[in-house]
């Protein structure tokens, strides 16, 4: 058939409105979607229909693609199964045993054996690397039996049906859960020999007993007890700092430079070089310096993807760097369990936000407790679950500690910094000895502490040093034109009468 008037041609098997054997119903070829919201795509094949021919059932919602309409609806054996298997252009309700999901939508059945599939589960890659989890993992059919638990969704995985585990240890995850566009990068693996992945995630050489070359560094660092000098009352002034500058606020034993002030905590020392991570399908490589984004120009800081505070330390990254974490946020994993609660902690990804615990504010990535021995469910959010529970602010002379929360007493307490209540069933910090409270905001504000001495390069290329500011010398800001209230101030190097406060260079997040 040809239509007179523009270059339209149809073939006459095509045009035919009644294809008995795929459905009861007459249906209509057509190219005009309707606006009721009904699916769009191939029942069968599950195709998009965008802008293609298909054909339609005027009294029940069935679609179907010109490919599916003439092909046999047969499937030659793959891996998955050893026979044929037959899709029925028939919606019924059933769990396909390679994926273990219930639904409704057109099983593809094997004859010989009642083994039942869902057709886009005949292709399910059989090898794949995720990007929550370290090792390959495989997929195996019938998983077996025994309780499994996805490490993904953390609902159960039906024993008889398949799901992906994983070669080296007994991680499990449903085939539906793997495939989160995040997890996995749509690589089949099988047959691919694996990269020893040991080598180049190492980030330090040993040189001697006690001396190490990390990667970061063009000194040698040398074994040192930090912690000791900075929680002794009398030791150093605690204007000093001693931070790792990987996390920016750690400063238990760790790692000291032989020449230079430079200094590493235990676990800063030991971060890998390339890191797989949950939000990021590419692995991630560990930077000591800020590496610039063709969107924002900032030279010495970044804000972290998962917790939107600003950083002046190591960061992770992929290989277009528009993806940056903070090495606190990177350190957390997917099951985690923190001090404040008696639970593990399993992290959600589900589009929703939640108040966390700690902070009382809402947020989109979260560490959660469904609420096991009647706990009431408990979230937490990346900032809170990653503060140290000792730290030392010049508020105060002692070391100050991390408190959980009063949730059975009324107290009222004040910050000492910013003189404003705090919320006291939520979390804050508190010297044991003089009974001081602190904000956990007031003592990590956006910028994860900034060390005095560096400078920062803002987008138009001015550069500003970082200053510790002290009661009695309060610049003025000149954005806000009020005295600089913060920890830090920043000063135009260009201009040293120039003052600029954290709030107006970090706004919240
Ligand atoms: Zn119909
Ligand atoms: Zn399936
Ligand atoms: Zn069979
Ligand atoms: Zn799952
Ligand atoms: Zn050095
Ligand atoms: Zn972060
Ligand atoms: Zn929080
Ligand atoms: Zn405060």
């Amino acid at each position: 058939y040809k239509c007179d008037l523009c270059e339209f041609y149809v073939h006459e098997e095509c045009i035919s409105v009644n294809i008995p054997s795929r459905h009861k119903h007459p249906l209509k070829f057509t190219y005009h979607r309707q606006r009721d919201g009904s699916p769009w795509a191939c029942c069968l094949c599950e195709n998009d229909l965008d802008s293609t021919l298909f054909y339609h059932c005027l009294q029940c919602s069935f679609f179907i693609c010109v490919f599916c309409v003439r092909k046999p609806l047969i499937f030659a054996p793959t891996k998955i199964h050893e026979h044929e298997l037959h899709q029925l252009p028939m919606k019924l309700s059933f769990t396909c045993d390679a994926c273990g999901l219930c639904t409704t939508n057109y099983p593809c059945i094997c004859l010989q054996c009642c083994f039942k599939i869902h057709r886009e589960c005949i292709f399910l890659p059989r090898v794949i690397h995720i990007s929550r989890h370290d090792h390959r993992i495989s997929h195996v059919f019938p998983i077996g039996h025994g309780k499994w638990t996805c490490e993904i969704c953390y609902e159960d995985v039906n024993g008889n049906c398949g799901a992906y585990s994983c070669l080296v240890c007994s991680y499990v995850a449903h085939s539906k859960c793997v495939r989160y566009f995040r997890y996995w990068d749509k690589q089949e693996l099988e047959g691919i020999p694996e990269k020893d992945e040991k080598e180049e995630s190492k980030p330090f050489e040993v040189i001697d007993q006690d001396l190490i070359k990390h990667f970061s560094h063009e000194h040698n660092l040398k074994v040192s007890s930090i912690s000791s000098l900075r929680f002794d009352e009398d030791a150093l002034p605690c204007e000093e700092d001693k931070s790792c500058y990987a996390c920016t606020i750690n400063s238990e034993l760790g790692y000291k430079c032989t020449q230079c002030d430079f200094i590493l905590h235990d676990a800063g020392a030991n971060l890998p070089r390339k890191k797989r991570y949950f939000l990021c399908i590419e692995k991630l490589t560990l930077f000591p310096k800020v590496q610039p984004h063709f969107m924002r120009h900032w030279k010495s800081y970044f804000s972290c993807a998962v917790c939107g505070r600003y950083c002046t330390g190591f960061m992770y990254t992929n290989s277009k760097f528009n993806f940056k974490i903070d090495v606190l946020c990177a350190s957390i994993s997917d099951v985690f369990k923190h001090k404040s609660h008696p639970h593990w902690l399993f992290l959600f990804i589900d589009g929703l936000t939640v108040r966390c615990e700690g902070c009382d504010l809402y947020i989109g990535y979260y560490l959660h407790c469904k609420g096991k021995d009647d706990c009431g469910g408990f979230n937490l959010c990346f900032r809170c679950a990653t503060l140290p529970t000792l730290v030392r602010h010049k508020y105060d002379d002692h070391p100050l500690s991390l408190y959980y929360g009063e949730k059975n007493v009324n107290s009222l307490y004040c910050c000492g910094i910013c003189e404003k209540e705090i919320y006291s069933k939520g979390w804050f910090y508190k010297c044991d000895d003089c009974g001081s409270t602190l904000h956990t905001k007031c003592v990590f504000k956006d910028l994860i502490h900034p060390r005095p001495g560096s400078s920062l390069t803002f987008s138009e290329g001015k550069i500003f040093d970082l200053l510790p500011t002290n009661r009695l010398s309060r610049p003025i800001c000149y954005l806000c034109k009020t005295r600089c209230m913060g920890d830090v101030v920043l000063n135009y190097m260009v201009d040293k009468n120039l003052f600029k406060c954290g709030s107006c260079t970090f706004p919240e997040t």
